[in-house]
């Protein structure tokens, strides 16, 4: 009976949730259950607390997990078996998949949870609606930090490294501002929310934030407003057209904060014109996403 349903969980810094899916009908959700991550008590708190999830999920649906898909901040390190890259840094280092493993009693596939977000927009979001045919999907996430992930016929890409799809520590700003990955002016340092916030405030010594210094732009009030998305969108464009130069993908979906500003896709999409290896020719349709914060779910349920 258990094999006909998608068991997932996606591991946030407050939050862990659990989502079942329809295996037939993945649009069809069977039960979902979310409790606090409380990861500042630690990693083996954390690994626990997905155990006490998953044990009250599975009394209420009278059946346990067979295999678990399951969405995490950071990376499996494919050599290594360990985790790498989690701004929860408890995790870092720790077997999480063998943990995991252990603590719910069936296999355990884990996935970056950029690389859910663009799996679920895939399969059950954004793409549906814009083609279904598509092969290869970028999911973006801009918001607080940059990440990506890159899903081909509908599986998710995690490469030798476990970085598959990582463009956000590109390096975009040469000399640009260091960055917690001990590089400096990645794409995260220069395009991300808080990055555009911290520019503005150099500028102006003024603290603002990005919805309303996009306000000023619109409003053209403020000069140094318009400096900051000029900047959003001439650094928006370059780092969209190496995407499109390397993969080509057929659609990429765009989520997080700076994601839902309207202008990336009319002033940020004409800057992706400058730099793509296309003669100036774009086609990539670039939309936002559907699913909102289901998608880290319910794309663990569909690994
Ligand atoms: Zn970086």
């Amino acid at each position: 009976m258990e094999k006909k349903y998608n068991w997932g969980i996606d591991l946030g810094g407050t939050k862990i949730e659990c989502a079942i899916l329809d295996q037939y009908d993945p649009t069809q959700v069977i039960l979902r259950e979310r409790i606090d991550t409380e990861s500042i008590k630690g990693y083996d708190h954390i690994i626990s607390q997905v155990g006490r999830l998953i044990d009250s999920v599975s009394q209420k649906v009278g059946f346990r997990p067979t295999r678990l898909g399951f969405a995490t901040p950071g990376v499996l390190d494919p050599a290594s078996q360990t985790m790498k890259n989690c701004n929860t840094t408890s995790m870092n280092g720790k077997p999480m998949a063998a943990d995991l493993a252990k603590v719910v009693g069936c296999e355990v596939v884990l996935a970056n949870d950029a690389n859910c977000f663009a799996l679920a927009e895939a399969l059950l979001g954004a793409v549906q609606e814009i083609n279904k045919e598509a092969q290869v999907v970028f999911g973006v996430i801009l918001g607080t930090g940059v990440g990506g992930g890159l899903v081909v016929n509908g599986k998710v890409i995690n490469g030798l490294h476990g970085i598959g799809g990582e463009w956000g520590h590109n390096i975009l700003e040469e000399g640009g501002e260091p960055c917690y990955c001990g590089k400096a002016g990645c794409v995260e340092k220069v395009i991300a929310g808080p990055s555009l916030e911290l520019f503005y405030e150099r500028q102006t010594g003024d603290k603002k934030k990005l919805k309303d210094i996009v306000q000023a732009y619109i409003a053209g009030s403020d000069s140094n407003a318009t400096v900051t998305m000029e900047r959003l969108f001439e650094y928006y464009g370059k780092a969209i057209s190496t995407i499109i130069n390397v993969i080509d993908p057929d659609v990429i979906v765009i989520g997080g904060g700076v994601g839902n500003i309207d202008l990336l896709y009319s002033e940020g999409y004409e800057r992706i014109k400058k730099y793509i290896f296309n003669s100036g020719e774009v086609l990539t349709p670039i939309v936002k996403p559907k699913l909102g914060d289901s998608a880290g779910v319910f794309g663990a349920a569909m690994l």
